[in-house]
Formats: C-alpha cells, structure tokens, sequence
C-alpha cells in the first residue's frame, strides 16, 4: 500500500433528519415518518476548497438579498446558515440550483419508515444505526485509495459515538490495510456542504411522503412504484409528476445520487 501522504483526501458531510407526512387527518396510511441519514461527498482537496469558496460567495449573496433586508431571516441565515424547514423560498431557490449546477458532489441517503413517532434514546438509537449503514459503505468505498474525514453535524445524544461508530465501521473492514478515517463535528452553519446535505436529505424524504399520500390515492397500487420513485431519468417518480415541487428539488440532485436504501432495523433498535 501506498504511503497515506500519498493518498487523495475524500470529505464527507453527513447530517440526519425526521419527517413527519402531512397526511390529511382521514386517510389511511401505512407509514407517518420518515426517518433518515445522508451524506454529501466532495473527493478531493482542490473540489472542496472550489465548493466551498462558491458557497461562502452564494451565502454573502443571498444574505444580502433586498427582499430579506428587514427580515429575521437575514440573521439567522448569517449566523447558521440555510436550514430547509426554515428557509424562505427565495433563500431555499438559489441554493437548489447551485446543487443542480455544481458538478463534484455525490450524494448518500439512508432511510427507515415508521408509522409512530420515535423520539428520546430510541430516535438516538434509529440515527446510529442509519449512519453506521452509511459510514460502513462509505468506508468500504473510500478507504482503500482515500484517506477519508468525516464531518458530522453536532446531534446531542450522538456527538461522542460518532467516533466510535465510524471505530466500528472500520473494525468491520478487517482485512484491509486502510488508514483510519478521521471525525469531526461541525456546528450548525460552519459548514454550508452540512446544509447541502440537510437539503438533499429532507428533499427525498419529502419526495418519499408526497408518493405515499399519492399512492394512498391511487386504486390498484400494490408498492410498484417504489421501484421507480428514485428513477435517475424520466417524467414520473413513482406516482409523483414532474408539476410538483418534491419532484422539481428531486431534480436538482437526481443526476449526483450515488446510493440510496431502505435500512432494516434490528427488532432491538425500537423496543
Ligand atoms: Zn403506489
């Protein structure tokens, strides 16, 4: 093996999020959250200081934006950047398009359903297992050319684990001479490539949910269209149109979408 000076840097930015459907109150369903991890990639040193200048440059940009002059938004958006939950449309819009344009960045999505809330050291429980399914694909994929570095956006009850479960990942590659990836975790708007992420994750587990309550529509589904609802080409995602606006922010990352899986949970995860 090579020298690890020698080899190339990968960045990875991982985040995690919950998703409630906005199920009209008398319809039938099968599933009410979406929980789920994702990773944006940057491989290289020279792609992400490109990526970065580009987005501190959006972000004084959009800050700066006379519609928001006397908004709270500026501030907040100042301070901890873009958030989906809480960005306006004009905040949110040029952020997507630079996801649509910007070529070097390969995303990673990760997701469970669940029909009941999960909250407290169970939804700790469910992000850990999430991010260990990741990380342990990531690692599997990166660690033999790259030397890789984690950055994962502070979460309470996980920001010391986080070592560890990447320890675990790499336990689990036994066999293989690698050099150990390193872990770091950002603060909420240190880092805009964590915002990037935030928005590809709670993008397609919106497009998840806008599916499921267009399937409870629909007569004669029988799951089918879970099979074509991350198509990497094409007019429809499952039973959603290209009119909707899940569908049109899916379109801004659908080409840069390396992985995305449903993870099993093992029955102890939310007992
Ligand atoms: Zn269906």
């Amino acid at each position: 093996m090579e020298m690890s000076q020698h080899l190339p840097q990968v960045f990875v930015y991982a985040d995690e999020s919950e998703y409630k459907i906005p199920w009209k109150k008398e319809e039938a369903r099968r599933i009410s959250y979406v929980y789920a991890v994702g990773a944006v990639v940057v491989e290289g040193e020279d792609s992400l200081a490109d990526l970065d200048a580009k987005l501190k440059e959006l972000r004084e940009e959009v800050v700066n934006d006379r519609s928001i002059t006397n908004h709270e938004e500026r501030f907040r958006l100042e301070e901890s950047g873009w958030h989906l939950t809480e960005d306006q449309l004009s905040t949110a819009f040029p952020l997507w398009r630079f996801m649509g344009q910007s070529v070097g960045i390969k995303y990673h999505y990760r997701y469970v359903e669940t029909l009941e809330k999960v909250d407290g050291p169970k939804l700790s429980r469910v992000y850990a297992v999430l991010h260990a399914a990741l990380a342990k694909d990531l690692v599997r994929r990166y660690a033999e050319d790259y030397v890789v570095e984690f950055n994962f956006e502070e979460y309470t009850d996980l920001n010391s684990p986080f070592e560890r479960l990447i320890q675990f990942c790499v336990d689990q590659s036994d066999g293989w001479d690698i050099q150990a990836p390193t872990v770091n975790v950002v603060k909420k708007g240190q880092s805009d490539l964590s915002s990037i992420a935030d928005y590809m994750i709670l993008g397609i587990s919106r497009l998840i949910g806008q599916n499921e309550i267009a399937c409870g529509a629909v007569f004669d589904c029988s799951g089918q269209c879970r099979g074509t609802l991350f198509n990497s080409a094409g007019p429809v995602l499952g039973h959603v149109i290209s009119k909707s606006s899940e569908f049109r922010n899916f379109e801004y990352i659908r080409a840069s979408i390396s992985s995305i899986s449903r993870v099993r949970l093992h029955t102890g995860v939310l007992s």
